[in-house]
This record gives C-alpha cells, sequence and structure tokens, in this order.
C-alpha cells in the first residue's frame, strides 16, 4: 500500500511501526540456468518475518493493463526454508499464492518461473534476453509491501541491465523503495545498445535490444530526442523523475510481441518491426505516446487506480482521459515534431480517430465512463465465448482520442485557450506532486470536470461537456470543428457500393461472416456470425478480389440476392448495399480547395511545434 505525505505528517503508523527505509529489505535473486528453455530460477529472501504463516503470492494483475492474468500459473518448483536450511511447510490457500509455517523469522521462497512472451505483461526468456515484466516474474509477501527491495540479477555473459531500478554499484543490485515500485518496474536483461543524453538537466536513455544498425539506432533515437522535447513543451518541462533517469526500456527482437507500457520512470517497448522504414515510424508512435504517460496516467493519475491492487482487477472510469488524451498527444506530438505531414497526421491519426467515433455502433450507445470500465474484459483479456463489443464497445484509446481532438478544437475557436493549457494546469494542480515514488493528488472526473472550467472560463460548459460527452455519448460535430484548421470529413470511397461487413473467404469459395455491425445491410438482413455466405447473385464469392469486382457493379442502394447457410438452414435473401461507410479526414489542399490565411495560422497554431 502506499502512504501519501499528509498521512505521515499526521502520525499514522506504517507498517510495524518504522519507517519503511529502515525495514529489513525483501532480497530477490534472478538466475537463467535454462533459458533456451525459458525458464528463470527465482529467490526471495524475506527476514525479520512476524510469526504466523507468511502469505506468498504472485501479482494476478499488471499496472498498466487492466484484465486479469493469474501469474501464478507459470510458477512451480516451489520451496522455502528457514535460515538454517530447513525446509517449511508450504500450503496452498488458493490458486495465486502459499502460505509457509514454522519459519524462525527468515524465509527463503524458491521457484521456478517459465516465460516466452516478451511484451508488457509477461515474462520472455530465452538464450538471447530476458524481459521482465515483475508482477509476472517476482512474488510478494503480504503485508510486506512497504518494505524496501533488492534485486539480484545473475547475468549469463554479455548481458546488461535496463531498468527503472536504481542501481547500486556496490552491492551489485538494483533497489526499489516499496512492493509498489517494485512492480512498477519492468526489467530487460541482454546486450543492450544505449544511447543517453540530457534534456532539461535530467538524463534519458534508451537502452534497445535489436537485430539492427547502430547507424538506425542513432536516426531513432535523434527522433525521439524531437518527440522528447514537443512531449516537455506541453507541460512546461520535465517530471521530476525519481532517480533523475528516465529509460527507455526497447525490444526489437523478431520473437518480441508488439506491445507499449507506460511506468513512472520507464517505458517497456516491445515490437518485432525493426527500426527502419515503416518499422521506425509505427515503433516511434508507441515512444510518444509513452513517453506521454510519464505525466498523464503516471503522475496526473486517475484516483481509482491508487494504490494499484495487485490481487484483483483494477477498474478506471477515467481510461478515455488517461490513454484516450495520451492517444491523441502521442500523434500530435509526431506531427510537432515534423516526423508526420499535415497529410500523414490526418491519414495516421485523424482519420482513424474520426472514422471510429462516427461509424461504431458502440459509440452511439455508451460513454466513454462506460467504455472506460470496460478494460477489465477488453485489455488482454483472454476468454473462450464470442461478445457483442463490435456493436456494444469503442476502445476507450479512441474515444477518448477523438473527444480530446473535439476539445482541442473548440478551446481554440471558442474559448481562445487549448488542449495543451488544459494539460498543463491539470499537471500544475494535480501531477507535479509526488511522494514516496506515487502520486500525491490523483484526480477525480470531477476534478477534471472543474479544471476545464477554469481553462475555458466557463464551469457551464464544462458541464455540458462532460454531460454530453463524457457522461453522456453525444458524437461530436467533427466537420464543424475541422473546418477552421482547413480539414474536412468525407467519405473515403464515395459512391462504392458496400456490404459493410467482415467477411472470411474459405477454400470452397464461400465467406463466413463476423458479427454483423447493427444498421448494416447483412445485419438488417437477419444475417449473423458464424452465417455462410454461399452466393451472391448466383455465384460464389470466391475471394475478395472477386467480391470487390461484383460490388462495384452496383450502386449503393441496390438490392441483390444473397443466399446464405443460416443457423436455421440454406435460403435466399434481399440485401440493400449501401455506401462503402468508410470516412476520411484530408486537407483543404488535399482536396483542393483554397486555405485562407486564418486556416494557415490556426493550423500552425495547432499543429506547429512548440518545442524551443
Ligand atoms: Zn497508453
Amino acid at each position: 500500500m502506499r502512504k501519501t505525505a499528509a498521512l505521515l505528517l499526521l502520525g499514522l503508523p506504517l507498517a510495524f511501526g518504522r519507517p519503511a527505509a529502515a525495514q529489513a529489505p525483501v532480497q530477490y535473486s534472478v538466475a537463467f540456468p535454462n533459458a533456451v528453455h525459458h525458464e528463470a530460477r527465482v529467490t526471495v529472501t524475506f527476514t525479520d518475518v512476524p510469526a504466523g504463516p507468511l502469505q506468498v503470492r504472485m501479482a494476478r494483475s499488471s499496472p498498466g493493463r487492466y484484465a486479469l492474468h493469474e501469474f501464478a500459473k507459470n510458477v512451480y518448483d516451489v520451496q522455502a526454508t528457514d535460515s538454517k536450511g530447513k525446509t517449511l511447510s508450504v500450503d496452498k490457500p488458493d490458486p495465486y499464492g502459499w502460505n509457509v509455517t514454522g519459519h524462525d523469522g527468515t524465509v527463503r521462497f524458491t521457484y521456478t518461473l517459465f516465460g516466452d512472451r516478451t511484451d508488457g505483461t509477461y515474462a520472455g526468456i530465452d538464450s538471447r534476453h530476458a524481459h521482465l515484466n515483475m508482477p509476472a516474474t517476482l512474488a510478494f509477501a503480504r503485508d510486506l509491501e512497504q518494505r524496501p527491495a533488492e534485486v539480484k540479477f545473475e547475468l549469463p555473459q554479455g548481458w546488461t541491465v535496463a531498468s527503472q531500478l536504481r542501481p547500486d554499484a556496490v552491492k551489485g543490485t538494483y533497489f526499489a523503495p516499496h512492493m509498489q515500485y517494485l512492480m512498477d518496474s519492468p526489467t530487460s536483461l541482454g546486450p543492450q545498445q544505449v544511447r543517453s543524453w540530457q534534456e532539461q538537466g535530467k538524463t534519458i536513455e534508451m537502452q534497445v535490444l535489436h537485430d539492427g544498425t547502430a547507424a538506425e539506432l542513432d536516426a531513432f533515437a535523434n527522433q525521439t530526442k524531437k518527440v522528447v522535447k514537443e512531449a516537455a513543451a506541453v507541460f512546461g518541462g520535465l517530471p521530476d523523475y525519481d532517480f533523475g533517469r528516465y529509460t527507455f526500456v526497447a525490444n526489437y527482437l523478431p520473437q518480441t510481441s508488439g506491445d507499449g507500457m507506460e511506468h513512472r520512470n520507464s517505458t517497456s517497448l516491445t515490437s518485432n518491426r525493426p527500426l527502419r522504414g515503416s518499422g521506425a515510424l509505427d515503433n516511434l508512435g508507441t515512444v510518444s505516446h509513452e513517453f506521454f504517460h510519464s505525466w498523464n496516467v503516471e503522475r496526473i493519475r486517475p484516483k481509482d487506480l491508487e494504490p494499484f491492487d495487485f490481487e484483483r482487477a483494477n477498474m478506471s472510469s477515467g481510461l478515455w482521459f488517461a490513454e484516450g488524451f495520451t492517444q491523441y498527444y502521442g500523434e500530435l506530438l509526431l506531427r510537432r515534431a515534423g516526423i508526420y505531414t499535415d497529410e500523414q497526421y490526418c491519414q495516421e491519426a485523424l482519420s482513424g480517430l474520426v472514422g471510429a467515433m462516427l461509424l461504431s455502433p458502440g459509440a452511439k450507445r455508451y460513454s466513454p465512463v462506460y467504455m472506460s470500465q470496460q478494460a477489465p474484459f477488453v485489455d488482454a483479456a483472454a476468454a473462450i465465448d464470442p461478445n457483442n463489443r463490435s456493436n456494444t464497445y469503442l476502445s476507450y484509446y479512441y474515444i477518448g482520442g477523438a473527444n480530446a481532438l473535439a476539445l482541442d478544437l473548440e478551446l481554440r475557436q471558442r474559448y481562445k485557450t487549448d488542449l495543451d493549457t488544459y494539460m498543463r494546469t491539470l499537471w500544475q494542480q494535480q501531477g507535479q506532486f509526488q511522494s514516496n515514488y506515487a502520486p500525491e493528488k490523483p484526480y477525480t472526473l470531477q476534478d477534471l470536470q472543474r479544471v476545464l472550467g477554469q481553462v475555458a472560463k466557463d464551469t457551464a460548459f464544462a458541464g455540458q461537456f462532460f454531460r454530453q460527452h463524457i457522461y453522456g455519448h453525444e458524437l461530436p460535430k467533427y466537420e464543424e470543428l475541422l473546418a477552421p484548421a482547413g480539414m474536412l470529413v468525407r467519405p473515403a470511397r464515395a459512391g462504392q457500393a458496400s456490404l459493410a461487413a467482415r467477411l472470411q473467404f474459405n477454400a470452397d469459395s464461400s465467406a463466413t461472416l463476423g458479427t454483423t455491425s447493427v444498421g448494416s445491410p447483412l445485419y438488417t438482413a437477419g444475417l449473423d456470425r458464424e452465417d455462410v455466405l454461399l452466393k451472391f447473385e448466383g455465384q460464389k464469392p470466391t475471394n475478395a478480389k472477386e467480391m470487390q469486382k461484383r460490388l462495384a457493379a452496383h450502386k449503393p442502394g441496390d438490392v441483390v440476392q444473397v443466399e446464405v447457410r443460416a443457423r436455421d438452414g440454406i435460403r435466399t435473401v434481399p440485401v440493400t448495399l449501401v455506401e462503402d461507410p468508410a470516412l476520411e479526414v484530408v486537407t483543404y489542399e488535399q482536396a483542393k480547395k483554397p486555405l485562407t490565411k486564418a486556416q494557415k495560422k490556426f493550423r500552425e497554431a495547432w499543429l506547429g511545434s512548440k518545442a524551443k
């Protein structure tokens, strides 16, 4: 559990009545005697253990990832001994942990960990590297969460350590002030390539495992420097990183799964795409998003995520802001850093946000707050039963990002301020206060609304915005909002007839339907998931290209006969084609419309560099 400075001042005792620093640290040793088979051997030594059973647990959840992951499932060969090496009794009270009894104040708890998934959630171990997300790797003991931790990595030759943990050169260990910080500190072990620089008196470093050249990494680090400057410009400076350093813990090896995960003083960046060509741009997008998180979600933190509970799923009503606004800025910073052109920004960022918002059936039914609350079921959650999310859900990344875009444009047009000012004011009022390596003033949704009222100097507007767009699900008017920037929303494939459906083409020239969207031609015709399209106007659908050809012979509004094998048998149904619903955002220049001076100025103020 985290404690705030306010509680300390009240004189409330910490666990066992001693300040954390004076408590016996929990000591971890992580070795790799069988890395090629994805195993690590972990030893945890607890000393000064109070009498009674020691309740050792593996986490069930991981900060920044909102589904349950049951990390105990990859732990085996569990043993416990006391200070004299005597074997202790280990019971299994539940699926997630072990109770150790009969100890003499010391418990040495050892286990084998299997891990072969390199991403922001799990542990990936092989002969080349180990990428360790700590909740997936390190066991902890209940009631000892306030104790500091020291981790010793027994490194294979040539491997070095990339982590936000504080190194102790004398002991050869890595330090965390408490269990919350330890669990927040993913660590990559391997032959790192390092790029490090000073920005505003703070150390920014990239620790990278990749198969590319030094020149590719140099170019990537140079782009990252620009992104770092643009992010800092939004908030008026960098945060005070806890140990004076921010680390990009990056793994771009081929065996890696794509992910990005934010932490207080670092981020875990994982991708199998190399640092060249479109891979570099893709990876830079993750850099930008995750670095913005070192303010938004790590320090400007939703109250309902504090303190993070490692023994259950954590739900927040604010992920539309924590993730969605970060999504918006991750892309915006790439434009401001000159990595995107205006046209690329429209294509790569705005078209996706606006299209998702205006086309998703879910966004017409439920609010950003509701979408945020679904995270434990969608954020890398695994289940084998089908769901109806394509009709009831839009990711809080998109619904939040699309609302950030609308709010930024509205603040600029009507209130002579902008979203940067809003973010900076939130930073000043809620984010910059940290104590004991944790946020001191995490926010509620009421705080977000209050600060918006201050920045806009219009509390009625803030109330209405939250009522309509955050607690409600009204869609922003993007055409009006984008026009002052000389941009417009238009059909991406105007006039093209479409079934607006996801089809999976089969070897026998049929096509299986995915879940059909409310209001789409096939949904309206009474068809749903797993129904099989046998014939389209008397002919087999064959493949996507053939299907496209046949649709091209039609106009939106045409009625076609479709033969399907549904759950109640084979039948032929009439289906009314629609115009391909895909939307795109383009500049006036792309649309061959004249751009006024005022539009040019507005766009420059929005998308131009803010870095000094
Ligand atoms: Zn994020």
